[in-house]
């Protein structure tokens, strides 16, 4: 007790803080009196450290030059961007944890633009007056996707919420035993249908749901709830329904269908080499549900977004949900969205997108890019290491294709454990980042996942991780 009290004695005073004229610098000429909550924040945080630190006492100045150190620290991080570019050589090519897909120059550039300007988004120019926010957008959708019509949102999980609320208005909504899942860290579905204020009634058991299960479950005026397993297969003893089976169901006994198609696919990925798993949204569409929903940047490879797709009267009653606002998107999203859109309308052949480029590249391909980048990062390479071109997989990631993967190339390091992981790191902490994958072979970067344009990037940050081992 005594010795808490010496220990506490001895931390630096904000006042002095405040006086000390690094931290004058640091907050000479700011129009918001931050610097003061950082220094407050920094001295009650050693507070709280000193609580349960143990050894001896250690003297006020030494207490001061780690304040100061962590308060120069936490300024720097504070006038720096909130995000670190990251190169992506995980070999999964829509990965959530690194922002999912990458837009073209193209839509990227019209995001600048729109970003920068005023525009029609919600006004008609003809007739001078206010105008429907993003209905030349949805048109473009439900075109591409075989519907009446269609309704941007802020994500999927948004799109399923106000599909489930608009439909089911608090009536039962049915699924199946199976399709309860989990997406991401916090998407869960039955928690979902519990936020719409319906009473969940799961239909079928974990492995096998039939239609019978469906028709003995089923009431007139219920809703029906599909959901696409994205992030995971069962396997063995199993037995689902066909979408469109459902869709007939559905419509004997006067019930409405959602179906949650996750990816939300506008391109025949069988053509790539891709196995069967995801089906493309005019196909679900023409199964005959009442409404499709999707994310816009897992295959699709646009920007953050959901797309509803359905019926004009449903789509209707969904734009004119109280709730709508509330889920709405920006300017800078439809418009990419859009550029995004259209570059589907206008492909011959593949779609200048990213996501599809970066799926499109063959095994001859990637094993050149492997060879090329390995012959650049060689003559840097550390006395012990020794690096290859190897074949492995990569995953579609982003929950499509659930487990499946592609033939990919990597260039892989070997060498001393410790060395390696110490790399990782660094590259890891690099500007710009570059994040691999360590397994028991070694240090390995995927070259599928890696934009051709960032090579040089991949050849100068191993140069830094090198450099710092
Ligand atoms: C990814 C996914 C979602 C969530 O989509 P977000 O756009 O990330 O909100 C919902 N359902 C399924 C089946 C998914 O795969």
């Amino acid at each position: 007790m005594k010795d808490l009290q010496q220990r506490l004695r001895e931390l630096p005073q904000i006042s002095v803080l405040l006086d000390e004229a690094e931290v004058r610098s640091l907050a000479r000429g700011r129009r918001q009196d931050w610097v003061t909550r950082v220094v407050q924040g920094v001295v009650a945080e050693l507070r709280d450290r000193l609580q349960t630190e143990e050894g001896p006492v250690r003297p006020r100045s030494e207490l001061q030059a780690q304040a100061l150190g962590m308060i120069r620290e936490r300024c720097r991080r504070l006038l720096a961007p909130a995000w670190t570019r990251v190169i992506n050589g995980t070999g999964v090519v829509v990965h959530t944890n690194l922002g999912r897909s990458n837009l073209s120059p193209e839509a990227a550039a019209v995001a600048a633009e729109v970003a920068a300007c005023n525009s029609d988004l919600e006004y008609d120019l003809e007739r001078g007056a206010r105008g429907h926010r993003g209905r030349r957008v949805e048109a473009k959708a439900a075109l591409l996707a075989g519907a009446e019509d269609a309704l941007v949102v802020n994500n999927n999980a948004g799109a399923v919420w106000l599909s489930v609320r608009g439909l089911a208005a608090g009536g039962p909504v049915l699924l199946s035993r199976g399709e309860v899942v989990a997406i991401g860290g916090s998407f869960r579905m039955n928690e979902i249908i519990a936020e719409t204020g319906s009473p969940l009634v799961e239909v079928g058991t974990t492995n096998r749901t039939g239609l019978a299960d469906y028709e003995r479950a089923l009431t007139p005026g219920a809703t029906v709830l599909k959901v696409h397993r994205s992030n995971f297969t069962v396997e063995g003893f199993t037995e689902d329904v066909d979408l469109a089976d459902l869709a007939r169901l559905c419509r004997d006994k006067g019930a409405r269908l959602v179906y949650d198609a996750g990816s939300g696919a506008l391109f025949p990925f069988a053509e790539l080499g891709l196995p069967p798993g995801e089906t493309q949204l005019h196909e679900d569409v023409a199964a005959g549900p009442d409404l499709v929903t999707c994310s816009g940047d897992k295959l699709l490879g646009a920007c953050q977004a959901g797309i509803i797709l359905g019926a004009r009267e449903l789509i209707a009653g969904l734009r004119n949900h109280p709730m709508r606002r509330a889920l709405r998107v920006d300017k800078i999203t439809l418009a990419v969205l859009d550029s995004v859109l259209t570059a589907y309308l206008a492909a011959e052949d593949l779609p200048a997108v990213p996501t599809l480029a970066l799926l499109a590249q063959d095994e001859d391909v990637l094993q050149k890019r492997a060879e090329q980048l390995l012959g650049r990062l060689e003559p840097f390479a550390p006395e012990a290491w020794e690096g290859r071109v190897a074949p492995c997989r990569s995953s579609v990631g982003g929950g499509s294709f659930s487990t499946a993967s592609v033939a990919s190339r990597q260039v892989l390091w070997q060498g001393p454990k410790g060395q390696l992981e110490a790399c990782h790191l660094n590259l890891r902490t690099g500007d710009p980042a570059l994040v691999g994958r360590m397994n028991q072979e070694g240090l390995a970067i995927d070259v599928r996942t890696i934009l051709p344009a960032d090579e040089p990037l991949v050849v100068a940050a191993f140069q830094r991780a090198w450099e710092r081992l």
